[in-house]
């Protein structure tokens, strides 16, 4: 089991080397599950050798573009890879997100591009929608996947909806929990106070040996801790910071950049 970092930005000004968050957790059998889907991910698992085309399920943390801008040249990439294996196979991706609409959108990227693409396949993929709710949303013969609203945005005015989530994904007996964006560590201590296997935390909005820290004093069982997300206080002074998380922690803490690939041992 494999999870590749396709994009390790928070939402800031384009940074030299860091793309918008996105990930992938790869299992035994080649499945891959993606979240967030932030800039170029698609151009960046191409790249990396990970097939478009055999993407189980796109989950998306909440609607804010660091983590939605990659989803058209995402379908993109999968239109474009059936035609050049001739390989219609790939029938729907599912995407779980807190925001119809977003669909809508994706859609009307695909009207707006069909007459440049001549040679596409008849059976073009459908994009199935999957609404967040608290809960598990997901379930195959891989990985299973619980959402947990959070404060990073408040929810639907219209709808009184949750718009944002944590994910926590059970794998191979793993457990491995996204926070997403989130206001406080706080909104995922449910999930905390029992074992994880790897935590990857956001730090954009946070300072990352301020998180170590809350983690060590609350006691939390975590094994793996990596940085996503990441903004200014990891950039300006890596080294620092490293350091101070590190002491923070009482263990090797890893900011995570683009490209990076880490098997997940269970
Ligand atoms: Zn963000």
């Amino acid at each position: 089991m494999l999870l590749h970092i396709l994009g390790s930005c928070a939402g800031t000004e384009p940074v030299a080397g860091r793309d918008y968050t996105s990930w992938v957790l790869e299992c035994d059998d080649c499945a891959k599950y993606w979240f967030d889907c932030g800039g170029a991910a698609a151009r960046t698992a191409y790249l990396k050798g990970l097939d478009p085309t055999d993407i189980r399920a796109l989950f998306l943390s909440h609607t804010h573009l660091d983590h939605i801008a990659g989803i058209p040249l995402l379908l993109q990439t999968i239109k474009k890879q059936q035609w050049l294996v001739h390989d219609p196979s790939y029938q729907a991706l599912p995407i779980y997100t807190s925001r119809p609409q977003i669909l809508d959108a994706a859609r009307e990227f695909f009207i707006c591009e069909r007459g440049n693409l001549a040679h596409a396949s008849p059976e073009e993929f459908t994009l199935e929608l999957h609404e967040l709710s608290a809960g598990e949303i997901f379930r195959d013969n891989n990985i299973a996947v619980e959402a947990l609203p959070n404060n990073h945005q408040p929810p639907d005015p219209a709808t009184g909806k949750p718009v944002s989530y944590s994910f926590r994904i059970f794998c191979q007996n793993m457990t491995i929990v996204f926070t997403g964006d989130i206001a406080n560590l706080d909104e995922i201590a449910p999930w905390l106070q029992q074992h994880v296997d790897v935590l990857l935390l956001e730090t954009g909005h946070h300072k990352p040996w301020e998180q170590c820290e809350q983690i060590r004093l609350r006691g939390w069982n975590i094994d793996q801790l990596l940085f996503v997300h990441n903004g200014h206080c990891i950039f300006d002074d890596p080294v620092t910071a490293k350091k101070r998380a590190d002491q923070a922690w009482g263990k090797p803490v890893i900011f995570s950049c683009d490209g990076m690939t880490f098997p997940l041992l269970p």
